[in-house]
């Protein structure tokens, strides 16, 4: 289902006019409202009247978030309070919390864009949405709540985490859909399992998972195990929270769609900044075309992925792939880039293996090592076996990543579960020496 059928299908040379209109009131809107930007443009040397349409993006500055950090918390505001009905703060994962404000109209389109998200997700008007996302300064549990409003769903808003009410609620209310972080959904499905509780309890059709990286081998664990498709949801305060981008359920596995008309995106190169051809890998950049109370300019989200347009899908709007993660999050490794999710994409080869793991990162002399500590499935129980997944893994890591790994095979339930948010997949023990 199209939430917005004509919005979500506009032929692409209109959306480019609209998106055209949008930047050009937009750099005009920031020039005169939001000091920074007004010194920004000025010591670039660009006018408003520079930018004649969305053609010209790439003729403004980048925002990055140390200018968040700078303008702190108000002053990159272009409304006067009496005009803001919202504050949110992102949840600080990377250091002092980053404040975004919200008019009345930001809001309503906040909530079109995560009822459009869900809709394409497989919800319905009538459906119950359990809304496990935190609910407080993070965007996710409001942005979801009054998306799923929006849409005519009956929210359930019982917050992250207190796993024995969830599953209570899943089993008393019967939700047809959940939105969660993947590792939470992990972790639910995890104590089905545990405590033996049949899946016909429940009567949950999807999930709609995100806020923080997550691979196929997630999607294949949570969708066994608690019976649902597993759709995918992006977003970030900065630009909105989540809903910026969403997977439909019947296109599952080939990217989510970016509803472009609001937010406009481009991927660059993460040295240089200069634009990447499509379907290249890049640091994600977006530019707020309608935002009124704190909109940004070619913001950088540090997140890398891809974008790409393919005719054949339902809707005309760009798609991004899977986020491999934050670039601030990469690990380099004797001079090879990693991300933890290029491991987890190896360990779902391997059956006997759980996609539960950590990379831990150390350094010997001037060498960084890492760990690869993964549990064993449950089922998995030949102690001889052992050595032999152990050389296998090490050997596809190698082949696949370009990097030898430790590998720590360890028994179930060892590795440490999320109890409801994001969850940290690295720990990089080569801090504590510096
Ligand atoms: P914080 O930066 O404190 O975590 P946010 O809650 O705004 O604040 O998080 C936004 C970030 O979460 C994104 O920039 C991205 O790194 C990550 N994220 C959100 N949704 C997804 C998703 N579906 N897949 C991968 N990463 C995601």
């Amino acid at each position: 289902m199209l939430f917005q059928p004509d919005m979500e299908t506009l032929p692409l040379e209109k959306l480019r006019s609209l998106q055209s209109e949008r930047i050009r009131n937009l750099v005009a809107y920031v020039y005169d409202r939001v000091p920074f930007y007004k010194k920004q443009l000025d010591e670039h040397g660009i006018k408003p009247s520079d930018i004649k349409g969305i053609g010209d993006i790439h003729k403004l500055p980048f925002t990055v978030k140390t200018d968040l950090r700078d303008n702190y918390p108000f002053d990159l505001f272009a409304v006067p309070m009496s005009e803001v009905i919202r504050i949110h703060a992102s949840s600080g994962t990377t250091g002092k919390p980053t404040v975004v404000g919200y008019s009345r109209k930001d809001i309503n389109i906040f909530s079109e864009v995560v009822a459009r998200s869900l809709a394409a997700a497989g919800c319905r008007p009538g459906m119950k949405l359990q809304n496990a996302y935190g609910y407080g300064l993070f965007t996710g549990g409001l942005g979801l709540h009054y998306g799923a409003e929006k849409l005519g769903m009956a929210v359930i808003p019982v917050s992250g985490g207190m796993t024995d009410r969830q599953i209570m609620l899943l089993r008393d209310f019967q939700p047809e859909a959940m939105s969660c972080t993947p590792s939470y959904a992990q972790t639910l499905a995890e104590e089905f399992a545990k405590r033996d509780i049949p899946l016909d309890s429940i009567n949950l059709k999807i999930g709609i998972l995100g806020a923080e990286p997550w691979t196929e081998s997630i999607r294949k664990q949570v969708e066994a195990g608690l019976h649902l498709d597993a759709v995918n949801i992006y977003g970030l305060s900065e630009i909105m929270g989540p809903g910026v981008s969403n997977e439909d359920i019947d296109e599952k596995g080939t990217g989510s769609y970016i509803w472009e008309d609001h937010f406009f995106p481009e991927i660059v190169n993460k040295d240089t900044g200069e634009p990447l051809p499509e379907g290249e890998f890049g640091v994600l950049v977006f530019t707020t075309l309608t935002k009124e109370a704190m909109p940004l300019l070619r913001y950088w989200t540090n997140d890398i992925t891809n974008i790409y347009y393919e005719h054949s899908y339902k809707r005309t709007h760009i798609k991004m792939g899977p986020i491999r993660g934050r670039a601030d999050d990469m690990l380099i490794i004797r001079g090879v880039n990693l991300f933890h999710t290029q491991v987890e994409e190896v360990i779902q080869h391997f059956p006997d293996l759980s996609p539960y793991y950590q990379l831990v990162v150390t350094r010997e002399g001037n060498m960084d090592e890492v760990e690869v500590r993964v549990e064993t499935s449950p089922e998995m129980n030949h102690a001889e076996n052992m050595e032999g997944i152990k050389g296998n893994l090490r050997k596809k890591i190698k082949d696949n990543i370009g990097l030898s790994m430790k590998i720590t095979l360890e028994e179930p339930g060892v590795i440490p579960r999320s109890e409801g948010g994001k969850l940290s997949r690295i720990v990089d023990k080569r801090k504590v020496y510096s």
